[in-house]
């Protein structure tokens, strides 16, 4: 198999595979930019939706973009800001409906304010954010949606593709950008788990035609399992050349399955919310002495709250070469979750991050 070394953003390079912790609100929860740099973090995606709200588009673009707001010099993607809205619909109906013309919904609890959140403003918004990587608004296909559902959220998500195609041509002319200084958008191949419905819509998308695809809706089956089926046929269906997004994915495993099928970005909450959650990362064996890719079991959970970590004047993990791990032991990672300082979240981040991180330089080692 081909994998895609690198892909021209900017007039920087992006190197492939690549994967981005959420700062969903342009903020990696506790910790800094200069942590994230040391990690060998090199792009983090934002949350459309959250940062509309606070602190506003316009403030945002005002201060110069959400790089400048954080003192980050790496890359930054942009999610659509639809995920959160149809989420929060599909949870509460009261508060919102999608429609053909885009997202409804009510904001403010007094005056019940109607909003309209369409695939134009959501690109329109991701300018003004200074994103690298743009994301298509998309209709969410919902896990339990049944095929006649499945059919309208393609159809919209192909609708809305061109919408936001010609949106984003026009925000490239408004703001006089060329092919060389111009951001990337991604489109994203919807369709569930039905093999046909995910081809047409990637037939649609590449009629569109996008700088690289995503494959969307939600990743993991009903036990929680990577639909691998689903995630290969969606990759085989976009080019080789170009980039390929796996939104949302994923734990080690699942990237490192998804990198085979040809996905060569990926973004997830999991190492920095498991942190949080006193869930740390450690590879099962020494990837300095083994081909850690080709073991069974590609890392295990180290739970840092659990009894014999009280005296253990260990690293996290022996073959980790983090800040955390450098600097600071079990015991005292114990100890700081247990009076619940919040140095806790900000060692244990650094330390899952870096996990990540050295897991990505190991599949970039396998192209050839
Ligand atoms: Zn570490």
């Amino acid at each position: 198999m081909n994998y895609l070394k690198e892909y021209p953003i900017k007039g920087k390079v992006l190197e492939f595979p690549v994967f981005f912790p959420d700062a969903t609100r342009a903020v990696i929860r506790s910790i800094d930019t200069h942590d994230l740099r040391r990690t060998g973090v090199e792009g983090v995606v934002v949350n459309t939706y959250h940062l509309m709200a606070q602190p506003g588009t316009t403030v945002i673009e005002q201060l110069g973009g959400v790089k400048l707001l954080m003192n980050w010099d790496g890359w930054v993607a942009s999610d659509s800001g639809g995920f959160q809205i149809m989420s929060l619909i599909q949870r509460n109906r009261s508060i919102g409906s999608i429609t053909d013309r885009g997202v409804v919904f009510h904001r403010g609890t007094r005056k019940k304010k109607k909003y309209v959140f369409t695939p134009e403003k959501s690109i329109e918004v991701q300018f003004s954010l200074g994103a690298d990587i743009l994301v298509c608004l998309d209709d969410f296909t919902d896990p339990r949606a049944k095929e006649d559902e499945i059919e309208i959220s393609v159809k919209r998500t192909i609708e809305w593709g061109k919408r936001c195609k010609d949106e984003f041509l026009k925000q490239v002319a408004q703001r006089k950008l060329d092919n060389a200084s111009r951001p990337i958008l991604i489109g994203v191949i919807q369709g569930g788990d039905n093999k046909a419905m995910r081809e047409k819509c990637a037939r649609g998308l590449l009629e569109i035609g996008f700088d690289g695809y995503g494959f969307g809706g939600w990743p993991l089956d009903k036990d929680g399992n990577l639909d691998v089926e689903i995630a290969s046929f969606t990759a085989s269906l976009s080019p080789e050349n170009l980039p390929r997004f796996a939104l949302g994915v994923g734990s080690p495993q699942n990237i490192l399955e998804c990198f085979r099928f040809g996905y060569n970005i990926f973004d997830c909450v999991l190492p920095t919310r498991d942190a949080r959650h006193r869930r740390l990362y450690v590879f099962s064996e020494d990837p300095e002495k083994v081909d850690i890719l080709s073991l069974k079991r590609l890392h295990s959970y180290l739970y840092i709250l659990r009894e014999k970590y009280v005296r253990d004047n260990s690293p996290i993990s022996e073959h980790c070469d983090c800040y955390t791990c450098q600097n600071y032991s079990r015991a005292y990672l114990h100890h700081l979750f247990r009076i619940e300082d919040s140095l806790s979240w900000r060692l244990a981040t650094i330390h899952n991050l870096r996990m990540y991180t050295r897991l990505i330089e190991m599949l970039r080692g396998m192209i050839t």
